[in-house]
């Protein structure tokens, strides 16, 4: 879309703003509580509580331990029969000894503002279409949301946003690579290593042969693919063959398509060692990251509105082209899952933070209020995003083009 317009007109503007600054107060309260009680991955009891209650306190409808996961919940407004539907996912879960290092309690007040900034709207203005607050937890190494994606998550609805705090820049656009990671065991036969070695099967010796055989096949990767890993566990004592021995290990690539073509040539390795010394081995593959796709449309509307209508200086708010070489970065984030389903965008607001995610300077700053006006601000920008998908057709359908293009190239368009 190259001639972006600003679709709403300046009231309404005003008004999702207004909502959302009415509501700041209340929104820091829910922010805090779940600053101050941090909950690790698929345990974030209070943080679904708190948030899936203050939504049907509001009139909402609310579903608790959907799609798999007992701490996600699905929430969702409507107005009138038929139009759109939008999302807005909330995330909640910390990380494990350094509570909010992620700011995740950020996401989750960022995109409760655009939810009921745009339930006042489509009440105000009578407008049809549906909202949903969709309650992801595990984001931290749990692939939360490729869990609820496999358990149907997401599908049929026509954008899902969302928002993410970063150290001190802000983007449009969220770019991350694709990941998986496997847990390795092997399995081999103890012996008395002095007395009757021929007796034992080493699984040490079966995972330290696919390690290095790890380190070769590094030489021929493609840019942009690595891999990581480590052993857990490869044996008791020296005189005794070692019957079992664990790793875990992860692939990246910077997208399915390329992770798909990487991973035959990886998994091979744990056979092949485990038929080269006599042993068994078991791959359990857990925890898919899948790169996000970032829908172009949306991201340039967010940008649009930030730039033009919600204060931010354009030097701050880089465009889609500058975001692509400034913070094409290594990491991963289970959104992707949700981007391969339906059009989206994962925007990132600067927290002023002395350090990036997952450090003590980011925790730091993620409770503070400069942090919380700017996830505030990036859920007005969503609102309007997501309006624009509600009300205009057009948008609509550049969007979604946009996405089935995408999709197929990725080899992912199921028509
Ligand atoms: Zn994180
Ligand atoms: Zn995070």
């Amino acid at each position: 879309m190259g001639d972006h317009m600003i679709l709403q007109s300046a009231d309404v503007i005003k008004e999702i703003v207004s909502t959302i600054d009415d509501a700041k107060d209340e929104l820091r309260l829910l922010s805090l509580e779940i600053f101050n009680n941090p909950e690790l991955i698929f345990k974030e009891y209070k943080g679904c509580k708190l948030l899936s209650d203050w939504l049907e306190n509001r009139g909402w409808t609310v579903n608790r331990g959907v799609y798999g996961l007992e701490t996600a919940f699905e929430a969702k407004f409507s107005v009138l029969e038929g139009g759109r539907t939008v999302c807005f996912n909330a995330e909640y879960d910390a990380l494990p000894g350094m509570g909010h290092a992620c700011g995740h309690n950020l996401i989750a007040t960022s995109s409760l503002a655009s939810a009921i900034a745009l339930e006042t709207i489509l009440k105000n203005h009578q407008i049809p279409g549906t909202i949903v607050v969709m309650g992801t937890p595990g984001e931290e190494s749990g692939g939360g949301k490729w869990i609820m994606a496999t358990n149907g998550a997401w599908k049929g609805f026509d954008a899902c946003v969302m928002t993410h705090g970063m150290r001190n820049f802000s983007t449009p656009l969220c770019l991350t690579k694709a990941s998986w990671k496997v847990r390795v065991r092997f399995h081999g036969l103890a012996a008395h290593a002095a007395t009757a070695p021929w007796k034992g099967r080493n699984a040490c010796d079966a995972i330290v042969q696919a390690y290095s055989a790890i380190a070769m096949l590094r030489q021929h990767l493609e840019k942009g693919h690595s891999i990581q890993g480590c052993i857990l566990e490869a044996g008791k004592a020296s005189n005794i063959v070692p019957d079992y021995a664990e790793g875990l290990f992860s692939i990246r690539a910077p997208t399915m398509k390329k992770l798909d073509e990487l991973k035959p040539r990886f998994e091979p390795i744990f056979k092949a060692a485990a038929d080269a010394t006599g042993c068994t081995v078991e791959l359990e593959w857990t925890a898919l990251y899948e790169d996000v796709v970032s829908n172009n449309t949306l991201a340039e509307q967010y940008r649009d509105y930030m730039v033009q209508h919600l204060g931010v200086e354009p030097e701050q708010m880089p465009t889609l082209e500058e975001s692509r070489v400034l913070y094409d970065q290594p990491g991963c984030s289970d959104f992707g899952s949700c981007s391969y389903i339906c059009p989206g965008i994962q925007a990132m607001f600067s927290i002023n933070a002395t350090d990036f995610p997952h450090s003590i300077g980011f925790r730091e700053a993620s409770s503070g209020e400069f942090a919380h006006q700017e996830a505030l601000r990036a859920g007005q920008a969503n609102a309007l995003v997501c309006l624009d998908v509600l009300t205009n057709d057009k948008f609509a359908e550049e969007m979604k083009k946009e996405f089935i293009e995408a999709m197929k190239e990725a080899g992912r368009w199921e028509a």
